[in-house]
């Protein structure tokens, strides 16, 4: 298939300073949970996206300094020579599909807490350390002497990165992480000497830093500079305003600006609350200030919204993180015709959680990110077929349809049997709800693929029971039938079921996703943290309930801290007039109330109920699992050779654990067995000798 036409624009090539992107598809820097921990594993990762087509390929943030260090999250550092033949490794792996390797540095300045260096940060005003987790440290002032420094370290990097085998270099002032932006902005800039005050003196160290960064790449790297395009705190900050005064003022700097929302939170926007292209307001008119190239995020997904943005002039490079993260192939589809083949981000920011966990990133519509090499699993390309020929899976989830999916791709001749007559399991059920429509790209993608496939049949209104799949004679049998949310109140706070009056009507996110629809004073008893109790208060909310939220955590939706929505979610809450109970339990349920008791001091009191919502725990559904273990000894005699349990069936978690099932189980089936041999790879720190 050849490219469509309206498409050529994104695929012409563009000057960066002395270096040239072979097209407009740009990867921003993004985190991924491996960084100096797992680097050979984020270097493979970009490999991929090299051979997926991208112009340009960014690292993570990477530490130039050990005196200002980001401990607990885990980036690439360059903090000294030892680090050069690491990050060489991952420019080689950014070359091979003929990318610009880029790298991001980062002096993190008020955001960096040191824990792990112990050095005394330095930021360009005293004060205590801006993090995600209030750490109780403050930095101090920087001097003028420790801004000669800060010079010095930026171009030692710069050298470094050079000898690395960057093409180009950016300087990090966005998303509140970088020191340039903490000294552009008026929240965290108090100073009056010529560092402080009018924009010009807050713009000084850019400028310099800038002017030493083209010095020392010299004739063999671009310089790019990253910054947000808003931020706003009480009436201080770096406004919009402001971007543009100053790209109005030294447009012609940088060899290009890298252009970011606001806070990484407005950044990196859920599709719950940010649709694709969101920062278009605050970028458009910007590239008229300056002869320079600009790249701007909004997780694009759209050949033809990606399109738009170079067209009408707004942007010059599509920036993207999310959607080469769902789609490292994301450029080369679109160039061989294959739009269609596009496996979208749905805007989940479960590759986030990987960051703010400190673990491996994962991706909800790409099994296979961060396992590049330490599983040696290629987003496009599945292993070969082993000796078995027939798989049956039984139910069409995530976790089904991946297997299916990726089974087929093996070359296997694939049945899939759903009880329902449509697939996708909770995904369809969950992406009718408020803000969640994007989810079901997540079935949509994998439904297309398979009907494109020979090999791979789906059998719908098929509720199967143990004699049927032993009937059905495959090879291969995989168990994917999901789980049911629990009504009984159990889940962390309850271990044991709850006390719960007969006359009161109690329902699980199961019911109202299937059309049940309570009346009245409506209790939400959270105690599963995810998503599901907030967006649940707002459907009863939507269907004219008044609702109370009652969770033992301290955030409505804790665990959405790790998605960057938490802040979000809890103004959505208060502005709908959803009633937060935080740190209180349920603790038993009346014919018209509820008991209430605080967490911290056992206190109880009653509240009026008309109906309550158990948000808790998920059993899985292994009934039809267990029938077949009861009849193990007749498997044989049916030609089955093995039947496994996956995804929320074998323990219930986020659709991205469920996908990750479905693909390992394809992915490993005929492969001799591991034994007690770990599953991945690993590096492992060598020992220095004293
Ligand atoms: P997962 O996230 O693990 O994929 P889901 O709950 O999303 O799990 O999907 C499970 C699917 O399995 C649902 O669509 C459900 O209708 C289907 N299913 C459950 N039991 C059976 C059965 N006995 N036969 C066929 N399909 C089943
Ligand atoms: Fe997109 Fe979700 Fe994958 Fe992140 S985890 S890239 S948000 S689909």
């Amino acid at each position: 298939m050849k490219r469509d036409k309206r498409y050529d624009c994104l695929f012409e090539p563009l000057a960066i300073g002395p270096v040239v992107a072979k097209n407009r598809f740009y990867q921003v820097p993004h985190c991924n949970g491996g960084g100096y921990r797992d680097p050979s594993a984020a270097a493979q990762m970009r490999r991929v996206k090299s051979e997926g087509g991208w112009g340009v390929i960014f690292t993570e943030q990477v530490e130039l300094h050990h005196s200002s260090e980001i401990t607990p999250f885990i980036e690439l550092r360059l903090w000294d020579d030892a680090d050069i033949p690491m990050l060489a490794k991952m420019a080689d792996c950014m070359h091979e599909g003929e990318a610009l390797a880029g790298i991001e540095l980062a002096y993190s300045g008020v955001n960096g807490p040191n824990l792990y260096s112990r050095e005394v940060p330095m930021a360009p005003t005293a004060m205590p350390i801006r993090t995600f987790t209030n750490d109780p440290v403050s930095a101090r002032a920087l001097t003028l002497s420790d801004i000669a420094d800060l010079r010095r370290w930026h171009r030692n990097a710069i050298r470094r990165a050079r000898i690395a085998g960057y093409d180009l270099v950016c300087l990090y002032g966005a998303h509140g992480f970088g020191i340039i932006q903490h000294f552009l902005s008026s929240t965290t800039n108090h100073r009056t000497d010529q560092y402080g005050g009018s924009l010009e003196n807050r713009s000084r160290l850019m400028r310099e830093l800038l002017a030493d960064a083209k010095d020392e790449a010299g004739d063999s790297m671009g310089v790019t500079l990253r910054l947000s395009l808003h931020e706003l705190t009480d009436g201080l900050g770096f406004s919009n305003n402001e971007v543009r005064d100053l790209i109005g003022m030294h447009g012609e700097l940088p060899d290009l600006w890298d252009l970011a929302h606001g806070s990484w939170e407005a950044c990196s926007g859920t599709s719950r609350f940010t649709a694709e292209a969101a920062q278009q307001d605050l970028v458009k008119g910007i590239r008229e200030l300056t002869d320079r190239p600009i790249v701007g995020v909004g997780r694009f997904t759209s050949p033809d919204v990606m399109a738009k943005q170079i067209t009408s002039g707004v942007l010059d490079f599509i920036g993207c993180a999310r959607p080469s993260i769902a789609d490292p192939w994301l450029p080369r589809k679109i160039d061989e015709g294959r739009v269609e083949d596009i496996r979208e981000c749905i805007g989940c920011n479960i590759c986030v959680t990987g960051d703010m966990t400190m673990s491996l990133s994962r991706c909800t519509q790409n099994p296979s990110f961060m396992e590049e090499w330490r599983k040696g699993w290629h987003p496009e390309n599945m292993n070969p077929k082993g000796d078995s020929s027939t798989v049956l899976v039984v139910g069409a989830g995530p976790a089904g349809l991946e297997a299916a999916l990726s089974l087929g791709r093996r070359g296997y001749q694939v049945s899939i049997a759903e009880k329902n007559i449509v697939v996708g399991g909770r995904v369809t059920l969950e992406s009718t709800l408020p803000g969640l429509g994007a989810w079901a790209r997540v079935r949509d993608y994998r439904e297309y693929q398979i009907s494109q496939m020979q090999n791979v049949n789906v059998y719908l209104d098929n509720d199967l029971n143990a004699a049927d799949i032993l009937e059905f004679g495959a090879d291969h049998i995989a168990i994917a039938t999901g789980s049911k949310w629990r009504s009984d109140g159990v889940a962390r706070q309850h271990v044991l079921p709850l006390d719960v009056h007969n006359d009161m009507p109690v329902f699980t996110p199961d019911d109202i996703m299937t059309g049940a629809k309570p009346v009245g004073n409506v209790v939400i008893y959270d105690d599963d943290h995810y998503y599901m109790g907030s967006v649940l208060a707002e459907r009863l909310i939507e269907q004219g309930c008044s609702v109370t939220l009652v969770t033992p955590s301290a955030y409505v939706s804790e665990w959405t801290l790790n998605t960057l929505e938490q802040g979000f979610i809890a103004s959505r809450m208060l502005e709908l007039g959803v009633t937060l109970k935080l740190n209180t339990s349920l603790a038993s349920v009346a014919r018209d109330a509820v008991q209430l008791q605080c967490v911290y001091t056992g206190a109880r009191h009653e509240l009026h109920a008309d109906a309550v919502l158990m948000v808790t725990a998920r059993e899985p559904e292994r009934g039809l699992w267990d029938a077949l273990q009861d009849v193990s000894g007749e498997w044989e005699k049916h030609g089955v050779k093995s039947i496994k349990i996956i995804g929320d069936a074998d323990a219930p978690a986020p659709i991205a654990w469920a996908t990750y099932a479905g693909h390992r189980f394809a992915r490993e089936l005929d492969a001799p067995p591991l034994g007690d041999a770990l599953p991945f790879k690993r590096e492992v720190t060598q020992l220095l000798s004293v």
